[in-house]
């Protein structure tokens, strides 16, 4: 039986795109080939490069803005880097809203000097700072527009006059943005997208070629516009399913579409929160994010047998980060309504028991 999963990343994708990529591996387009086995410079694949870069810009709505997508190599935590290597002259802003905010600055640091124009440190990190002030000399402002470990999302985003760079590692293609506010987005595959391997980045052009140090061929974001995102040989298998994926998210409707879903099922979880007395919400309200639900049993003692009702309920993945505790339901683009249901079910059955 097929599990519910609400696993935090790596994480469920759509049963069809998983389908449609296992086949590629055995024959990729009718070649004889495995996708993993013909050159990454052959036409099958570089048309699989240019339809996932399309697709993307298409998706976000960029199309035609002056923005480049690629797919790069090393995770989110590389562009941690990347980004400062290629955009922090003298000094950058930094919102600290938890772990992965954290290890972005801790990069940047190396090139530059970092503020950080806000934290929820104090609390944390169970809120997004809000009314900071963000200097006006800045190199760029970066934000992590959700934070999958303490689940919170920003909502409203800053007006700036320096460019602003954003992780969207774990909100990717699930709610409507104006994308166009952001000068440089990335995020890793493996929530919205596909298998743990490539990482996004849509970068606005006109924002590169600004510092004065050099940059090494892989951490320079103009190499990998001026080789198609081709400059060494990507990781296919993750940018062939991340194709899929954004194809899947395409005939469905798009950003629009899935936002509603997102929405349907973030708010059956976080009613059941809130009204169910055995539990408790970690995030503060107006900023709980659609994406990772955080919550924690309000008497520990029932953890036992809640931890054995969802097993038993077909449901995987729901252990909270170590650093928050309790439980964490992430509910990324792929997973359905009805595991949400599945798991509201078992919470509200722990209260009729208890
Ligand atoms: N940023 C965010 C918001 C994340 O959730 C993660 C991973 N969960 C990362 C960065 C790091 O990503 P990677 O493991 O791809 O380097």
């Amino acid at each position: 039986m097929k599990k519910h999963n609400f696993s935090a990343g790596p994480c469920i994708l759509p049963q069809e795109v998983m389908q449609k990529a296992s086949e590629a591996i055995l024959d990729f387009n009718g070649l004889g080939l495995s996708l993993i086995e013909i050159s990454h410079r052959s036409k099958d694949f570089v048309e699989v490069m240019d339809t996932v870069r399309s697709l993307a810009l298409e998706l976000l709505g960029l199309e035609g803005k002056g923005y480049e997508a690629l797919f790069l190599h090393g995770g989110a935590s590389l562009e941690f880097l990347m980004v400062a290597y290629n955009l922090l002259e003298n000094k950058a802003g930094y919102l600290n809203t938890g772990t992965w905010s954290d290890k972005a600055i801790k990069e940047a640091k190396l090139f530059g000097e970092v503020v950080e124009v806000g934290s929820s440190k104090d609390k944390n990190f169970n809120y997004i700072p809000k009314g900071y002030v963000v200097p006006k000399d800045l190199d760029y402002l970066h934000l992590t527009s959700n934070n999958t470990i303490f689940g919170t999302q920003i909502k409203e985003f800053p007006k700036t006059d320096c460019p602003l760079v954003c992780d969207m590692s774990s909100d990717i293609f699930s709610r409507q943005l104006d994308f166009s506010q952001f000068d440089l987005i990335y995020a890793g595959a493996q929530k919205n997208m596909g298998p743990a391997g490539t990482t996004l980045v849509v970068v606005k052009e006109d924002i590169l070629g600004r510092v004065s140090r050099q940059i090494p061929s892989m951490m320079d974001y103009k190499v990998h516009i001026a080789k198609d995102s081709m400059f060494n040989t990507p990781t296919v298998f993750s940018v062939y399913v991340s194709m899929l994926t954004l194809q899947w998210l395409k005939d469905l409707g798009g950003i629009a579409a899935i936002e509603e879903i997102n929405e349907k099922k973030a708010n059956l979880l976080y009613s059941e929160i809130e009204l169910n007395p055995l539990f408790t919400g970690f995030a503060k309200k107006e900023d709980r994010s659609l994406m990772n639900a955080t919550f924690n049993l309000a008497d520990e003692s029932l953890t036992e047998v809640f931890d054995t009702m969802w097993k038993e309920a077909g449901i995987n993945g729901l252990n909270g980060h170590r650093s928050v505790g309790g439980y964490r339901a992430s509910m990324y683009n792929a997973l359905s309504l009805e595991s949400v249901g599945i798991l509201v079910d078992v919470m509200s059955d722990l209260e009729r028991k208890g």
